[in-house]
């Protein structure tokens, strides 16, 4: 399948999928606080994204039964939300969420830090956001798909964490899932030539362990093997002769995510990486 090239007017639905998206992880986040289930989570999803007159994209997507895919502390990706996922004081909620609107789609995760959390899991959380940043930064003209992974993988090994395999990014827009992969590893003369117009999501999937992971019973959920502690986070990008464009997170956007959960004494986590306009 051809990796598919989109016009700057294609892009601007695309961002107005992506603003939605957005909008559902900012609402989403309100209602993340202990006592609250992953279940009340996709309600308020479901609600939210189709007030705006999207559709979630996941729902049904090869047979997935719910609206976003939600995971706690050592869950990876593709959590089924269901009330007996509690959040807890301490844990690490990762929401991932699609949307279509006026047949673009746009995909997007963040996650998020609730109360107390450990050390090590503040530095996972930090960690895996700025592979996110450094790997947008390599989405221009003329790089290779691999420049990403590179720049996710260095960062994320120098820090001593593991970076998954077995799951990458992929380009999007008139589907959720389309050309190229982008994997989170790899080497910069890996991989095919970025061309203005390519639009991918790029989702670090970072464990506080080894990259090893399973499928757990259920079937969809992704966990880590060792059990430590997974982050990750995605936005799709559009990119552009000048460079990457975010196309799932406002201009002037706060990405910290410690202070966005009123963590009070939190320190930066962070600023959105120079050369990346939003
Ligand atoms: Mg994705």
């Amino acid at each position: 399948m051809a990796v598919k090239i989109y016009t700057s007017k294609e892009v601007s639905q695309i961002m107005e999928s992506g603003m939605i998206s957005y909008e559902t992880h900012m609402r989403i986040r309100e209602h993340i606080k202990p006592g609250v289930s992953t279940a009340d989570l996709d309600e308020v999803a479901r609600e939210f994204i189709y007030s705006k007159k999207g559709k979630p994209a996941f729902l049904g997507l090869y047979g997935f039964p719910a609206c976003i895919c939600t995971c706690l502390n050592d869950s990876v990706v593709h959590g089924i939300p269901n009330k007996k996922d509690v959040i807890r004081d301490g844990d690490i909620v990762s929401v991932d969420l699609g949307v279509s609107y006026n047949g673009y789609f746009s995909d997007t995760a963040w996650t998020w830090p609730v109360g107390n959390v450990s050390d090590e899991a503040r530095q996972l959380v930090e960690v895996t956001q700025q592979c996110l940043f450094k790997g947008i930064a390599e989405a221009k003209p003329d790089n290779r798909i691999g420049a990403i992974g590179e720049a996710v993988q260095k960062h994320a090994e120098s820090n001593g964490f593991g970076v998954v395999r077995q799951l990458v990014g992929h380009g999007i827009g008139k589907a959720i899932h389309e050309e190229p992969q982008v994997p989170n590893f790899g080497r910069r003369k890996d991989g095919i030539k970025i061309r203005a117009g390519m639009v991918i999501a790029i989702e670090p999937m970072i464990n506080a362990g080894t990259y090893d992971v399973f499928t757990d019973s259920d079937k969809w959920t992704v966990k880590t093997k060792d059990g430590k502690l997974s982050a990750h986070f995605e936005h799709t990008i559009a990119v552009t002769s000048s460079g990457p464009v975010i196309c799932t997170l406002p201009k002037g956007a706060s990405i910290n995510v410690f202070e966005m959960m009123g963590h009070s004494t939190a320190k930066a986590a962070g600023k959105q990486t120079a050369g990346v306009s939003v």
